[in-house]
């Protein structure tokens, strides 16, 4: 049996994988590129799941993963670690807090937001939790029941108290306003009356990712984060902001919140910390809030937190962030996607609109520009069209994330602008190809 029959026969797959489209079967990597079995390379315009970060094979972090697995492969998460105390460190001078951070590290980010949760109701003493529509937190049920688009629906009924609101949305606004002042003046206006009918005093935190990431690359119209926080202040609720795909680098500071220039109280991480080598996760809780834990119990923890492998692949890739000037490398990018992609724009009618921040961009696929048809419906597996330009993709060797209409553009912090303008040509061809069958 081939490698592919027997991966088909045997590996059950997730959602992402099940569409038609016959993904290749990868055995190596290198930089921004994905080698298949045959020795195809496939440029990842997509840093894998918004994860890869630093390319493949960043030497640094790989010498650090072989140097602590000859060292020690395993540290019970109640015993103290040096790498562990290290990172930590380095996490806390990252974070965007001036009183700094403590961290509490987990296998992957849905323990993350999973173990924030425990959190903000121990700190709070509140049980309920609010979060956005167009959300993804995670796969386990707390996670899930945060998270606010389909891939909820199989752990439902999830977890008691996780409650969801519109955020804006200026493209297809949910509040039906084309102005983007509008829009957040509405937003929050609806986030509030969403609180009173909720009662404020039950509600212990409101979940958000800084910038929408799966579900779109939706940048927040100036104004509305800095509203959410003082909604928050104002009734004694916490703000977490899920980094998992904005953190390390992804939008041209350490962190979305430094870019957006707006504090929240807890950030859950994943991804980028390790450049998604070696799983990790972790919540990082201001210092003031995180004094808490010296007289509260932390109910919470895993075999795998902090494992050793995991800091020190995340020491090392911190390490390179920084010395390479990495954290800021996101801002170059944005200058590069935001010309190729804006060109792209110009030529293809599919193109409904192209968004992002930083290394995180999405094309927002639809039939018809002024009807905004999805080129693939919201809660559906992707439309043949849509399948259609993904093969088209990976045909000429580039692989995007593609889910529903969208495509993410997230490429390694580390691209070249040669590898770039490559990927955008493939991505014009294919385009065209579309553009051509339908007529
Ligand atoms: N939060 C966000 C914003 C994510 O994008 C993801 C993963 N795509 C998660 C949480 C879950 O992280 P993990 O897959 O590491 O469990």
């Amino acid at each position: 049996m081939d490698l592919y029959t027997l991966h088909k026969a045997h590996v059950l797959t997730p959602w992402s994988a099940q569409a038609a489209l016959n993904p290749p079967l990868i055995v190596r990597g290198e930089g921004a590129y994905l080698v298949d079995q045959e020795g195809k390379r496939y440029l990842d315009l997509t840093s894998g799941l918004v994860a890869v970060n630093l390319g493949h094979g960043h030497p640094r972090v790989v010498r650090a993963i072989q140097e602590q697995a000859q060292t020690l492969c395993y540290a019970p998460p109640s015993f103290f670690h040096d790498k562990r105390a290290l990172l930590a460190r380095r996490l806390s001078e990252l974070s965007p807090w001036p009183e700094g951070a403590r961290v509490f590290f987990t296998p992957s980010g849905t323990e993350a937001n999973e173990d924030a949760l425990k959190m903000v109701r121990t700190l709070t003493g509140r049980f309920k939790v609010l979060a956005a529509y167009r959300s993804f937190h995670g796969s386990t049920h707390g996670s899930s029941a945060l998270t606010g688009e389909n891939r909820r629906f199989a752990a439902e009924p999830a977890v008691p108290g996780a409650l969801h609101f519109f955020a804006p949305y200026p493209y297809r606004s949910p509040f039906y306003t084309l102005d983007p002042k509008e829009e957040v003046a509405r937003a929050l206006d609806h986030l509030e009356r969403v609180l009173l009918h909720e009662d404020p005093a039950r509600v212990a935190a409101i979940f958000l990712e800084p910038v929408v990431g799966s579900n779109g690359v939706i940048v927040y119209p100036e104004g509305y984060l800095e509203g959410v926080r003082r909604i928050a202040d104002r009734y004694g609720i916490l703000l977490v902001f899920d980094e998992v795909m904005t953190g390390f680098g992804r939008t041209g500071a350490p962190f979305a919140a430094q870019r957006l220039g707006v504090l929240p109280d807890l950030i859950t991480f994943a991804k980028g910390v390790t450049s998604a080598y070696v799983p990790l996760g972790g919540v990082l809780v201001r210092e003031g809030l995180a004094r808490r834990f010296d007289q509260e119990v932390l109910w919470a923890g895993h075999t795998y937190s902090g494992h050793p492998l995991a800091v020190a692949a995340g020491l090392a890739a911190v390490e390179a962030y920084l010395e390479e000037g990495l954290f800021e490398r996101g801002r170059l990018l944005e200058s590069w996607l935001k010309e190729g992609l804006g060109a792209l724009w110009q030529k293809h009618p599919f193109i409904g609109e192209v968004r992002g921040l930083g290394a995180f961009f999405a094309l927002e696929l639809v039939k018809d520009r002024s009807t905004k048809e999805p080129l693939s419906p919201w809660h559906a597996p992707l439309s043949p069209a849509m399948q259609g330009l993904v093969r088209a993709l990976l045909r000429e060797g580039v692989y995007v994330m593609a889910k529903h209409n969208i495509l993410i553009i997230a490429p390694p912090l580390t691209l070249k602008e040669a590898e770039l303008e490559a990927g955008l040509a493939a991505l014009d061809r294919a385009l065209r190809g579309l553009e051509v069958e339908a007529g």
